[in-house]
């Protein structure tokens, strides 16, 4: 590990390993990765090294540099997978691996090199968690791919086959967190980090996304706001599905009537913050439009709550954004907001993007009206 140069409340470790860039997830139209024959370029998956290149890069180069510490990664051994995947599913994966690949539902390759990848990604977020759980640090940052958070216990999804997060997670209850939240702010629903957890009221899972639905077999979840969790943990699956275009503004709005809230009843004693830049005014698979601001906003509010309840300590865990470069500038905000610096590091390339939050505001509030009465987190005492 790198040397450690300024205090844990005011630096951020992050945990990566560049062999997380073998996965390979080929070229065609989008995520198809097929050649229609007509077209004189092809593209490459949106969920392809390249992004992840510049958010390294970045962190590396970009003003944020002096604040972070580089650690490195390693893979996960199958057995630390079992704490949340089931044993059927992770062998279905190596038997995929060991035949040369095998495609999971739209845009989901398991291509030659992509489970040493997804291993080394669990191992990666499993070892950001453990270092703040030894006490070696307060922020850490898993910069994994390939992403996890549509990974269920039993099954691949959206570009997913390990729950990074979600293994994460389950390290902190097993080492006696008893209260841990995430906060999912992918453009998508974090609908395999909510079935992993949704019949415990140890983990409150918290979701902001566009509201996609169900996209198929591999995605039944609809991400709306009665998937609230079953049994115990009824009322600890929080589902925030936002209007296209909702924006910085908007999420803030969101973040302050309907996260924070929540989080402070729920004291929880450690906090994962799961992060997509797809929900950014530039992303090809999202359209909700925040710019760096919203992001740096959104990391401040999160900083704020970890101060609070989880004595500073804050696990960020990589999930989608594929606009090649915005996403490395978004990235950076969020870091610069958790830092909770005075002034921002760097400015917008691309926004202005201008926004409404009627719309927004409007359906944070009925969210809010429908939780009043059936969330225990929000009923009045
Ligand atoms: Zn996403």
């Amino acid at each position: 590990m790198a040397s450690l140069p300024i205090s844990p409340f005011h630096r951020i470790d992050v945990f990566w390993h560049e062999g997380m860039l073998k996965h390979d997830t080929g070229i065609g139209v989008f995520f198809t990765a097929t050649n229609p024959g007509f077209l004189a370029v092809l593209e490459k998956h949106p969920e392809n090294s390249d992004r992840v290149k510049n958010m390294v890069s970045i962190l590396k180069k970009g003003p944020i540099s002096p604040h972070i510490s580089w650690c490195t990664g390693r893979p996960a051994r199958i057995p630390e997978l079992l704490s949340f995947h089931s044993p059927e599913y992770i062998k279905e994966l190596v038997q995929a691996d060991e035949a040369g690949g095998k495609k999971f539902g739209w845009g989901t390759f398991l291509n030659p090199g992509s489970w040493d990848a997804s291993l080394i990604a669990a191992g990666t977020a499993l070892s950001a968690m453990k270092h703040i759980l030894d006490g070696q640090g307060k922020i850490a940052y898993a910069l994994v791919r390939p992403p996890g958070h549509h990974a269920q216990p039993t099954r691949a999804d959206g570009y997913c086959f390990l729950n990074n997060a979600g293994l994460a997670v389950q390290l902190a209850l097993d080492s006696g967190c008893r209260r841990v939240v995430t906060i999912d702010i992918d453009v998508h629903n974090g609908n395999g980090t909510a079935e992993g957890f949704y019949r415990s009221d140890n983990v409150l899972t918290i979701s902001l996304h566009m509201n996609h639905g169900s996209w198929g077999p591999s995605h039944p979840h609809r991400g709306s706001i009665d998937e609230l969790g079953e049994g115990q943990g009824l009322g600890f699956n929080l589902n925030i599905p936002l209007p296209n275009g909702t924006g910085d503004q908007g999420y803030e709005y969101a973040m302050n009537e309907l996260v924070v809230p929540a989080i402070q009843k729920f004291e929880p004693e450690m906090i994962v913050l799961i992060i997509g830049q797809d929900s950014s005014a530039f992303d090809p698979n999202g359209r909700q439009c925040l710019t760096m601001e919203g992001y740096r906003k959104i990391g401040q509010i999160v900083r704020k709550l970890a101060d609070k309840h989880s004595d500073g300590c804050l696990l960020i865990v990589q999930e989608g954004g594929y606009h090649i470069t915005y996403s490395a500038y978004c990235l950076h905000a969020t870091l610069e907001g958790v830092l909770n610096l005075p002034l921002p590091l760097l400015s917008d390339p691309i926004a202005y993007y201008p926004e409404d939050k009627a719309v927004a505001s409007k359906v944070v509030d009925s969210i809010k009206q429908y939780w009043k009465d059936i969330v225990p987190l929000f009923v009045e005492d």
